[in-house]
């Protein structure tokens, strides 16, 4: 049955990993036989992410790292090497909403937003660069938004910051690709998770009706399409946007 697995010993860093859609990829990753770093700031969700990950076998590394600051994420790279010695998956999923109207919106909500969203996959892709240069093989993969594809009301800080790593992943993509690296995103819909539950049943409505698969997403649908793209059967995809919306964006 181990033979079988996608990811035997693979060493996977998942940002945002104590809930939601990185948990879910954490596990996905793990049950494929992949070890996961899981970095998130809320430490007692990622150390339960790392109790059922160690139940299916697999070593898990816990980090309270806020992904906006370099130098933390530095520090967090650099001891995954020391545990693992290489780092073959990087998931930039990490993300928050805060949402206002452009009149409304206060600068320290964009300047937050662009910071959580946008420069921690700057400072992880970053970090983990060189490490996967040298090892002439690696996959990134930026969780980014249907927002920042279309935009939305209310969300000009979010879809921007969701454009702009759609934008470092097409870019990442043709700088690392001679090294044997591939960097895709991935645009969710709306997937059910507790970013999504603060929403109200009227907007909750109001979705559903755009979306042709009528349903919501599930966390699993996201985390599907990650393990695909870090498969050997994504080998020859890069720098592209897979939406995973139920066919909400076409
Ligand atoms: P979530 O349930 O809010 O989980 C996000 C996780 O990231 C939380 O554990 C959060 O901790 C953590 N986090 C926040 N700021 C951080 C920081 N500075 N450093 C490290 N970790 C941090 O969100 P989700 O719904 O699973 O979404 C995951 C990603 O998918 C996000 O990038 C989101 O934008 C994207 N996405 C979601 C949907 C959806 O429908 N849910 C749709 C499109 C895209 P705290 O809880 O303590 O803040």
């Amino acid at each position: 049955m181990v033979e079988n697995m996608l990811l035997k010993d693979k060493v996977a860093i998942v940002t945002g990993a104590a809930q939601g859609i990185g948990k879910a990829i954490a596990v996905a990753l793990a049950r494929e036989g992949a070890n996961i770093v899981i970095v998130d700031i809320n430490l007692e969700g990622a150390k339960a992410t790392a109790r059922e990950i160690e139940s299916l076998g697999r070593g898990a590394l816990v980090f309270e790292v806020d992904v906006s600051r370099a130098d933390q994420v530095n520090e967090m790279v650099k001891k995954v090497l020391d545990s693992f010695k290489r780092i073959d998956i990087l998931i930039n999923n990490a993300g928050i909403t805060r949402d206002a109207l452009i009149v409304r919106m206060d600068e320290s909500d964009w300047d937050k937003v662009m910071e959580i969203n946008l420069k921690s996959a700057f400072n992880c892709s970053k970090a983990v660069a060189r490490p996967m240069m040298k090892q002439r093989s690696g996959k990134i993969i930026n969780i980014a938004s249907v927002i920042g594809l279309v935009g939305n009301v209310g969300q000009s800080n979010y879809a921007a910051s969701k454009a702009g790593i759609i934008g470092l992943a097409k870019s990442l993509a043709k700088e690392l690709a001679p090294r044997g690296i591939n960097v895709n995103a991935i645009a969710p819909g709306f997937i059910k998770t507790e970013m999504t539950e603060r929403l109200s049943q009227e907007v909750r409505a109001e979705m559903l009706k755009r979306i042709p698969l009528a349903r919501f997403g599930d966390v699993e649908d996201v985390a599907r399409v990650v393990l695909f793209l870090v498969s050997d059967a994504a080998g020859y995809i890069t720098g592209q946007v897979l939406n995973v919306d139920g066919g909400m964006i076409m």
